[in-house]
């Protein structure tokens, strides 16, 4: 016989922690389609075999990303 508890088992409530503190967000016009979302987080980030660097946006409604040339 099976005794149970009040403890259900949820499971950890998963954070979806899209916001990080080391990453910016800037005004940019995000390319998708379907997203007319202007905020973008941006990374910087080095070229290989390159001495300049380019900045890598996400967008932070659609989560599209794209790179500046
Ligand atoms: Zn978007």
């Amino acid at each position: 016989m099976t005794t149970q508890d009040g403890q259900r088992d949820d499971g950890a409530p998963a954070v979806a922690d899209a916001t990080q503190d080391s990453t910016e967000t800037m005004q940019e016009s995000c390319p998708a389609d379907d997203c007319d979302s202007d905020r973008a987080y941006y990374e910087m980030m080095p070229k290989p075999g390159g001495s300049y660097e380019v900045r890598l946006f996400t967008c932070v409604e659609c989560g599209h990303k794209w790179r500046e040339s």
